[in-house]
């Protein structure tokens, strides 16, 4: 697809006339729901392949206006990301990493048959929605705004070729702490009879599709009395590959960490976070294959000692329990492990402004 090599867009506003009061805003704000309550704004930046990237707009929050064609909605030509606002004890305003989102979405457009949106543009979009509904970023700990970028096909014409118009969008909403009450383990569900992902198809790119797919096999993970599902590799169903949103990690006695080399999974941005401090701190990390025998038989001899779960929604989380149809690792209620701990510490720390940020991760908005 086209590369709109483009300069950075002028962004025109339009404040919203309908405001939330003080009150109300403060109210979201003491309990946000997850991804249920949304910001004054939102930003749109059209493109066609006539124009290029055009159309900056800051404008009130509210629905699209989509033909009954749109490519998006018969052949999912959709992309997106998911990175978080933080607020500092100083009132300031901080992104983790955005230009790593950036990439990631422009990789993502690539097998998206999408328009890669240009990184300065990306940031911009987001630099402008975070300052107009700043009042919206929570303060009280592991609280953040969480921003949803997203990309569809707006091109009405059904014939099946990628879409010559597209439109870009980033909606806001706040986020209470993952954790209200204390990291507590995950439990997990292996699923057997599904994949999410196949060798050359999307896995590797965040695309509406790869949650289409995790929808069901996570429904049975709730009926199983777990909060996530684990995909295996879709050819041999052997390998560990990520979780419905998250990407995996095991530790082992001898300080070695193994997580599962890319390709059909997501590349998370926590992932690489995690990579970088686990190597800093002496510990080699290797990316690989790993299967649930070596799982399996890694923690019945005591070599593997911990397993976690990581992402920008619950940073990192430990995995208390592997369930699966006929064997179970671990237990529930299994404590924390100490590298998992100290490593999620690390990273809020940087996050959140406790800890200075050595490696330039952080974005002030
Ligand atoms: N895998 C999947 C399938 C995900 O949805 C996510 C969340 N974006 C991750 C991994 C973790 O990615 P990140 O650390 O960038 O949030």
């Amino acid at each position: 697809m086209t590369t709109t090599e483009s300069f950075a867009l002028a962004f025109d506003t339009t404040p919203s006339p309908a405001r939330r009061a003080d009150a109300e805003r403060e109210a979201i704000l003491a309990d946000p729901k997850f991804g249920a309550k949304f910001t004054d704004h939102m930003v749109t930046i059209s493109w066609s392949e006539e124009r290029g990237w055009h159309d900056a707009v800051v404008k009130p929050y509210g629905p699209l206006s989509l033909d009954p064609a749109a490519a998006v909605l018969h052949y999912g030509q959709e992309i997106f990301e998911g990175l978080k606002a933080y607020r500092w004890a100083d009132g300031s305003v901080w992104t983790f990493r955005p230009e790593a989102n950036a990439e990631r979405l422009q990789r993502s457009a690539r097998r998206l048959a999408l328009p890669e949106l240009p990184e300065a543009d990306f940031l911009a979009a987001i630099e402008h929605l975070v300052r107009i509904d700043a009042d919206w970023v929570p303060s009280a700990p592991e609280t953040s705004l969480y921003l949803r970028p997203f990309m569809i096909a707006s091109e009405a014409f059904l014939g099946v070729r990628g879409a010559h118009e597209a439109e870009f969008h980033v909606i806001a909403s706040p986020a209470g702490a993952y954790f209200a009450g204390g990291v507590r383990p995950v439990s997990i569900w292996l699923s057997q009879d599904w994949s999410r992902a196949g060798r050359g198809g999307l896995g590797a790119a965040k695309t509406g599709g790869n949650y289409a797919a995790s929808l069901l096999p996570q429904a049975e993970a709730y009926e199983q009395g777990c909060q996530q599902v684990l995909f295996l590799d879709a050819e041999e169903r052997t390998y560990v590959e990520e979780l419905g949103g998250m990407n995996v990690f095991f530790v082992y006695a001898d300080g070695r960490v193994v997580t599962p080399a890319l390709g059909t999974i997501l590349e998370g941005i926590t992932r690489s976070s995690v990579i970088r401090l686990a190597e800093e701190r002496g510990h080699v990390v290797e990316e690989r294959r790993f299967s649930i025998d070596e799982w399996r038989a890694g923690v019945e001899s005591g070599d593997i000692v911990e397993a976690f779960a990581c992402g920008t929604a619950a940073v990192i989380t430990p995995i208390g329990r592997l369930k699966a149809r006929d064997f179970e690792i671990g237990a529930p209620d299994s404590d924390p492990g100490a590298l998992t701990m100290s490593l999620r510490d690390e990273l809020t720390g940087i996050q959140y402004g406790r800890l200075p940020d050595h490696h330039g991760w952080m974005r002030r908005l």
